[in-house]
Formats: structure tokens, sequence, C-alpha cells
């Protein structure tokens, strides 16, 4: 192919690339979002495999590895759990910063490379190699820790070292003094030292970066290492002086970055206590020897007759669906009763909080598959003030995103995150397997309202028996 071909073929990726961002911001353009993401992702490959950068004796190398890339890809993708996505996402992101690494390290190495730059082009070309195995250390292994404490491998508490600002202040200083010995080293064994020294405190800061990190603000995270990764694969870019990697990697980073402002605001946080780090650091409720949160009051159970019968009378219902309902599986049960009830003229909407489950879309994704129509799913700020006029709401596999703590309670670690007001509903029904906490550990006080009830039990199951009772 020549360089001309490749070159409109990088543009017309970029194109789709654009076009595959707008589709995706929409639940009903989204497919197509995908589907163009995917053509130009196609067209991406196949250009640049047989573009001019690619000599034939590369191509079965190339090859080689798009068959086991793929392998592994493809059993991934059939075998994930949907409630293993967000781990998932973070392992991929770890890809990513461990390829701009590599890639940093071949292309110092490469003799070619080095032949080619002279005076100030080499200086510069040392310094994208540089910035880009630094971002792509850090990203690397902060991903490789998101991933441990999103399954649970790693404990989600923050791990809060004394003098850890001081530490990663001395460690930013210590990659600008190696930065610049890397640049004035005369060979290539001198300047290899200071790039594996930056690289150890490029890796050590992403552990301890992400490791400070407390469980409610694990939504930031995962964006912003998605961020990240845009960033690593845009300085890669740079690096194989290849300028679609550049553009695709930066519309990845700045829309992670918007992301992360997104999920900023919809924790009240700033982005940089985030990234300092310690948020959960406190629990606001008593726990026992065994690290459970102790219940701190009584609570009303309800059983699936009682919740039928209190849908079937009811005329609005909001439905707050969380974790949980990914964990059960249970949205083709959610779909089935919204329909059962909005044939008898029920008014049935579903709240959405922008940090439900554990990734960014988490429940949006699973309503789609379960075909609920669009209109009837709204965002938090579309019907929070609904609360007050719904007869029922019911919270299917929830807890941190209602929890009334955020807005009564000052000292709760949550404090100022905006929630869902189920409680101010006439009825609320939390659906739950127990009265255990959520991800950010802290103990729910809508629990204990007057006018809640707790259905307990796995959601699914309790949702098909609360169906069965709905249709007699
Ligand atoms: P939570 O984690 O707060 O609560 C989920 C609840 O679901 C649990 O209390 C659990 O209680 C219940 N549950 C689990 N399995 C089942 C089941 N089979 N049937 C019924 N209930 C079940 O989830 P939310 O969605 O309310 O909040 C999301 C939390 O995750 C926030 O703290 C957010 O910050 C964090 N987070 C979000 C990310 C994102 O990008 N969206 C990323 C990372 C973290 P029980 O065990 O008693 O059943």
């Amino acid at each position: 192919m020549s360089a001309s071909l490749a070159t409109v073929s990088y543009i017309g990726a970029t194109i789709l690339f654009i076009l595959s961002l707008g589709g995706l911001s929409n639940q009903a353009t989204s497919l197509r979002g995908n589907l163009y993401g995917m053509i130009g992702m196609t067209l991406a490959v196949l250009a640049t495999v047989f573009g001019p950068a690619v000599t034939m004796a590369g191509i079965p190398w190339i090859v080689g590895a798009m068959v086991i890339g793929a392998a592994i890809g493809l059993y991934a993708a059939r075998t994930v759990q949907m409630t293993q996505m967000p781990e998932l996402v973070a392992l991929m992101h770890s890809m990513v910063g461990l390829a701009a690494m590599l890639v940093g390290f071949a292309t110092y190495i490469d003799p070619a490379a080095a032949l080619s730059f002279t005076g100030a082009a080499k200086t510069i070309h040392e310094m994208e190699i540089y910035i880009g195995i630094l971002i792509g250390a850090v990203t690397f292994s902060g991903s490789v820790i998101a991933f441990g404490k999103l399954s649970g491998r790693i404990s989600g508490n923050p791990m809060l070292l004394p003098g850890r600002h001081w530490m990663n202040l001395v460690g930013l200083l210590v990659v600008i003094y190696f930065g610049r010995e890397f640049l004035h080293a005369e060979t290539l064994s001198a300047g290899m030292t200071p790039l594996i020294v930056m690289t150890a405190v490029a890796l050590l800061f992403g552990v301890h970066m992400v490791m400070a990190i407390g469980g409610a603000d694990m939504p930031v995270v995962v964006s912003m290492l998605n961020s990240y990764s845009g960033w690593a694969a845009a300085a890669t870019g740079f690096m194989l002086s290849n300028d679609l990697l550049i553009v695709t990697g930066a519309l990845v980073g700045s829309s992670g970055a918007i992301l992360s402002y997104i999920m900023c605001n919809a924790m009240n946080r700033s982005f940089i206590s985030v990234i300092a780090g310690g948020f959960g650091t406190v629990s606001a409720a008593p726990k026992a020897a065994g690290g459970e949160l102790q219940p701190v009051g009584e609570v009303t159970p309800i059983n699936a007759t009682e919740t039928a019968e209190l849908l079937r009378e009811a005329k609005n219902v909001i439905i707050v669906p969380g974790y949980g309902m990914a964990v059960a599986q249970a949205q083709h049960t959610v779909f089935e009763i919204t329909k059962q009830l909005r044939e008898k003229g029920v008014n049935v909407r579903f709240g959405i909080h922008p940090v439900a489950g554990r990734m960014p879309g988490h429940m949006n994704v699973l309503l789609a598959e379960a075909k609920v129509p669009y209109d009837i799913v709204f965002e938090m700020d579309e019907l929070n003030e609904d609360f007050p006029d719904t007869d029922v709401a019911i919270v299917i596999g929830a807890n941190d995103i209602v929890n009334p703590a955020a807005q009564e309670d000052p000292t709760s670690p949550i404090a100022g995150m905006p929630v869902l007001e189920v409680w101010k509903a006439k009825t609320s029904i939390v659906m739950k397997r127990s009265m255990a906490s959520g991800y950010a550990g802290v103990d729910n006080p809508l629990f204990y309202k007057d006018n809640n009830r707790m259905l307990f039990g796995d959601a699914k199951k309790m949702l098909e028996e609360v169906l069965t009772a709905l249709k007699v």
C-alpha cells in the first residue's frame, strides 16, 4: 500500500473514531457508535500492516501476534461475566501502559532510530521516549492495582503511608533529575540507567497512587486510568511517528479526562483531592470484630407478595438499579415486571446514578441488554425531584447511591456525594441479600427509615417471586 493511500485510510479511520465517540454518547445511537469504531479500527489495522512502515519480513510476526491477541480477546469476551467487566477494562488499560513502556525501550535501543535523529530532533525524540515510558509505567502499575481492587483481590481501603505527599514530590523530582541525565547521556548504555530508574519510580508511583485511593473514589480512578491509557497510546504514536495513534490516543485521553470530570461532579469531589487519596478512610458505623458493619437500628422486612401488592396499587414507581442487579443478572426480570406494571397503567421509570455499579454506564448497558426502552431511563438529576410524588421506589441491589448519610451526616465518608433520594417516596423497598454495606463500606440509614421496607434475598430470585405474584 502506498504512503498516500495509508494516510487517506488513517484520515478515514480518524473520522470514524470521532463518529464512534459521538454515537457512544447516547444509548439510542450507541450500537451505531460501536459499529463505526469497529470499522475504523479494521481500517486502521489494515492500513498499518500493509502500509509503508511495515516490511514484508515483519508481516509473519504481526500476523502471529494478532492471532494470539485475537484468541485471548475472543476467549475473554466470551467467558467474562458482566460483573467482571470493570476489572477486565482495568486489565486492558494496563496492557496499553505496558505496550507504551515496551515500545519506549524498543525505540530507544533501535539502532535505525538512533541514526535517523540528530541535534534538536534527537532531543525531542528522546523526550518522547522518556515521557512515553513514564506515562506507560504509571498506567501499567496503576491499572494492575485497580484490577486488584475492583476484583476484590486487594482491599478497597486506602493505604495511607505517612508523608505520602512528600514521597510523591520526591518521586517527581527524581523523575525530573533523571530526565535531565537521560537527555545528556552520550551513549546508549549511559542513557539506560536513568531510563530504568525513572521506570521503577513511575511503577512505584502508579502503585502508590491507586493504593491510596479509597473505595468510594474508584469510579474516578477507573475513568482516570482510561484517560492515562489514551495518553500512553498517544505517546507511543509520537515514538513510532504514527499520526493515527497520536490522534486516537488524544481522543481516548481527552474523553477519559472529561469522564473523570463528570464522575468527580457526580461524587461532589475535586479531581485533586481524589488523586491525593484517602477518601473513605472512616466508617460511619461501628464495626464488629470480623470487620462487618453492625446494624444500628430496626428494619422492617417485606415479602414478595406484599411488594407486588404495593406495586399494583401504585401510580408512580421509580426503580433504582445498582451493582447487585448486575451480580444477580436480574435486568430481564426487572423488565418483565416493568411491562406488567405498564400494562396496568402504572408509570414506571428508572433512575440511574452516574456511579452506580462498577463502571461508567454499567446500569445503562444492563438495561439496554434487557431491551428496556430508553425513554423510561432517566439520569439522577432528571428525576430526583420526583420522589415525593412517587408511590414506590424500588432499590435493586443498590446501596451507596441511595445512602441519605451523604446528605445528613457531614462526617460520613460519602458526605456531599449526590444520591438518589428514594426515602422521599411514600414507600421505598430495598432488595438485597443481607445488611452488608456497599462498595464504600459505610452503613446506610435508609434501611432503618419508617417508610422503608427490606426485601431480603437474591435480587433475581425475589423479583421472579414478585413477578409471579403480580401475574396472579
Ligand atoms: P454498592 O456496591 O453500594 O451496593 C451494592 C449492593 O448490592 C450491596 O450492598 C449488596 O448487598 C447488594 N447485592 C450484591 N449482590 C446481590 C444480589 N445477588 N442480589 C441482591 N443484592 C445484591 O452499589 P451501588 O451501585 O449502590 O454503588 C456503586 C458503588 O461502587 C459506589 O460506591 C461507587 O463509588 C463504587 N464504584 C463505582 C464505579 C463506577 O464506575 N460506577 C467503579 C468503582 C467503584 P448484599 O451483599 O447484602 O446483597
